[in-house]
């Protein structure tokens, strides 16, 4: 047994000071039926809680940390910003160096703005989507989180649902109208959608492979349906990339997939762990922005020297590593075929889920396809497979509805050890 003492006194004295004890919701552990662990530092594949446990990490700062934990060189891009100054709320060179970038890796993205976090870049995309068009509605899907945007907290993924909240109380009436949702993966019902609303619609906008929802996959052909309903319809596009932005590829989904967004939302991996968000699209589009537009959008600490430094050396290092995204998929592959092979031995049947580093080992024996599929899991063997886990010392999302996060930091024998310790968990379930 691992000791939690002093996480578990910690959490006892935060929920006296903060909501649950968390700043974010799915950290309080509650979808597994435990307490959460305080972590006090992390480094490559690790993380390390204040009772001095260490755990391979495979949430990875929920997406952020692609090359592992305080990698080094984005550390010490961030120590030679820091005599600078945290903050200068005018423009320095650095923003002007990413947003090259970052256009660069892109090819859908002509103009970026940036943000703090990946909720103010899709609030922002979506004001923008209907500044543009002229229009109020916006289709979204169900099981999607785009972050907890007022317009998005309609049958919203990620914590939302583990918390049993996907419509949120504090959204107005009014707000909801607006937000059309449809189920993932199934084009004709986006097709009834828009004809019954005709002319209404500013934007579709979805995860192009969700992992809000555990990871689930775009059928073929369905992205590229999105985008031709989009031509037809005078809608934008909206391609929601904070989780698969140079996850799976420097140019996102979008260059895996070859389809191209009107605007497309970025954050986590573009800010090697710092707050950061961007939106980006269209010349055209962006151009509506404020202040060459009439669109506001505004930020104190957007674009922060700090963020930037860190955004850059990430991003720059990605760019410059040309088999990064074959290495990711390989290890990841490797914890699947582990985990397969680990079912079969113990004579189960669930389901794996798996592109590049985004891998859900859903506990239904049925495909997962769509939110509806997602919700058929059982949730008391994944909190169960889960905790296992933990006392094993893998530290996983905790909740079924999300996505593995793989490291380059992780090694042989970190991938021996997930794949030993799921043996174990899955055996522990009978
Ligand atoms: N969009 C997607 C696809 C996300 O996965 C998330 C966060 N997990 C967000 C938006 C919101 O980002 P943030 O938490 O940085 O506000």
């Amino acid at each position: 047994m691992i000791t939690k003492d002093k996480s578990q006194a910690l959490f006892e004295e935060a929920q006296n000071y903060i909501p649950g004890g968390v700043n974010s919701p799915v950290r309080a552990f509650k979808a597994v039926g435990g307490n959460p662990l305080f972590i006090k530092s992390a480094k490559g594949a690790y993380m390390y809680d204040v009772d001095g446990n260490a755990y391979v990490d495979l949430i990875n700062s929920w997406g952020p940390m692609i090359f592992g934990h305080a990698d080094d060189a984005v550390l010490e891009a961030v120590q030679k910003a820091i005599p600078a100054s945290l903050s200068f709320g005018a423009p320095g060179a650095s923003e002007v160096e990413i947003a090259a970038l970052i256009t660069d890796l892109f090819p859908s993205i002509e103009k970026v703005r940036m943000v703090n976090s990946g909720t103010e870049a899709t609030m922002s995309a979506i004001r923008l989507a209907r500044g543009y068009t002229g229009r109020e509605k916006m289709i979204k899907f169900e099981g999607c989180y785009h972050g907890h945007g007022d317009s998005f907290l309609i049958a919203a993924g990620s914590g939302a649902i583990t918390m049993g909240e996907p419509n949120s109380p504090g959204v107005t009436v009014g707000t909801a109208k607006d937000t059309l949702t449809a189920p993932y993966n199934n084009l004709e019902a986006v097709k009834t959608l828009v004809a019954a609303n005709k002319n209404e619609v500013a934007a579709i906008i979805l995860e192009p492979v969700a992992g809000n929802m555990g990871c689930v996959l775009p059928h073929e052909g369905y992205l590229q349906g999105l985008r031709e309903i989009c031509d037809q319809e005078g809608i934008l596009l909206i391609v929601d990339e904070v989780m698969t932005g140079f996850r799976l590829a420097a140019g996102g989904a979008q260059e895996v997939f070859d389809v191209r967004a009107d605007i497309t939302t970025l954050g986590k991996i573009i800010g090697g762990g710092m707050p950061v968000g961007a939106y980006g699209g269209k010349r055209e589009i962006m151009d509506y922005v404020s202040p060459q537009g009439p669109v506001y959008q505004a930020g104190t600490l957007s674009g922060n020297p700090i963020s930037m430094a860190a955004g850059l050396a990430q991003l720059n290092k990605l760019k410059a590593d040309k088999d990064l995204y074959n290495r990711l998929a390989e290890k990841t592959e490797r914890i699947e075929a582990g985990i397969k092979k680990n079912l079969k031995e113990l004579g189960l049947n669930y389901t794996t889920n798996r592109i590049g580093s985004m891998f859900t080992l859903f506990f239904t024996d049925q495909h997962v396809t769509n939110f509806e599929e997602a919700k058929a899991c059982d949730l008391t063997l994944f909190g169960k497979f889960f905790n296992t886990m933990l006392e094993e010392g893998v530290y996983l999302p905790p909740s079924q509805f999300e996505s593995w996060f793989i490291s380059d930091a992780l090694g042989d024998k970190e991938i021996d050890q997930i794949i030993s310790a799921s043996y174990k968990a899955l055996k522990n379930l009978s």
